[in-house]
């Protein structure tokens, strides 16, 4: 089955009447099973690979990934499986928590700025600045504790952070990092099902935090605050995609189709080799066979 419609149909470009609730976390399109999706997954594995190696080579692009969701969404499983056939070499990934001393000294796209992917390269964000109108948004003593003078945190403040945010993904856009956001939507059921799984299962006990189930109980303050979000900051040039994710191999199907539409959209191509270089070529070759 084709996964040419994948990427555009969890598209959200530019959508001021965004709502959240349009979007089914359980949806797996034309795909009836993990059996089904398994062999169209392997190929978009095969592909992101072989067009990361022309942006790695052609050293002028930069991809940046960018992934925000609920607790237990599968945001670590999709960087594992989708990412699994690409050179390390050219690809990072960051984690972003809360911000320590140090970045809280500065503004608030200071700490991810530094962690952008250079040219040639895929960098993955494991949540992002996007928390600053999250968490912060979700929990307003945080706000409170971060070091911004007062009299410029006022009633606007969300709207200013969009705001901010979309001229610096304007202004990335510009200099060759294409940017493509992920919220994985996952449903409050499906949550409650995987956090119970890390609580019975011996060897998920390790991924269970108590904060995540106090997390849990903001649940509706955080749909709208990813709703807000989505609507504010989905652009053209940085749009977001609502992954479902109740289907961990839907979700990563979706991601894949993503990277892969990303990565062809550049039309990449090895640098062409100009009659200097192939002189060149030539003379190392001749070198290397006259010589022992
Ligand atoms: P994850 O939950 O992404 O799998 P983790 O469990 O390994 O990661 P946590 O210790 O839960 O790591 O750290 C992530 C926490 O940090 C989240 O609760 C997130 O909301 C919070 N966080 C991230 N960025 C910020 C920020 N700018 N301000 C406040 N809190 C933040
Ligand atoms: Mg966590």
């Amino acid at each position: 089955m084709k996964t040419d419609k994948l990427a555009k149909t969890y598209q959200v470009e530019s959508e001021k009447h965004f709502r959240l609730k349009d979007f089914d976390p359980a949806d797996t399109g034309h795909w009836r099973s993990k059996e089904s999706a398994t062999e169209a997954l392997q190929q978009g594995i095969a592909r992101t690979a072989e067009l990361q190696d022309k942006l790695y080579a052609q050293d002028s692009w930069a991809l940046l990934l960018i992934f925000q969701a609920m607790d237990a969404a599968g945001k670590d499983g999709i960087i594992k499986h989708v990412m699994s056939g690409i050179n390390p070499q050219g690809c990072q990934v960051f984690s972003f928590k809360a911000p320590s001393d140090l970045e809280l000294q500065h503004d608030f796209l200071w700490r991810t700025t530094r962690d952008l992917p250079e040219r040639g390269h895929i960098g993955i964000f494991n949540r992002s600045y996007y928390e600053e109108v999250l968490v912060v948004r979700v929990h307003p003593e945080i706000l409170k504790s971060q070091k911004t003078p007062p009299s410029l945190v006022g009633k606007k403040i969300w709207e200013e952070r969009f705001e901010d945010i979309r001229s610096f993904e304007r202004h990335m856009a510009r200099s060759g990092t294409v940017i493509r956001k992920f919220f994985l939507n996952v449903s409050r059921k499906e949550q409650k099902r995987r956090f119970l799984e890390r609580l019975d299962e011996p060897e998920k006990n390790w991924k269970f935090s108590a904060t995540d189930i106090r997390e849990r109980q903001c649940w509706d303050d955080y749909q709208k605050a990813y709703e807000e979000m989505i609507a504010n900051t989905a652009t053209e040039h940085a749009p977001w995609y609502v992954v479902p994710a109740d289907n961990k191999w839907f979700t990563r199907l979706v991601v894949s189709a993503v990277v892969v539409d990303t990565l062809e959209s550049l039309r990449l191509a090895y640098p062409k080799v100009d009659d200097a270089k192939r002189k060149e070529l030539e003379a190392a070759k001749k070198l290397l066979i006259s010589k022992k």
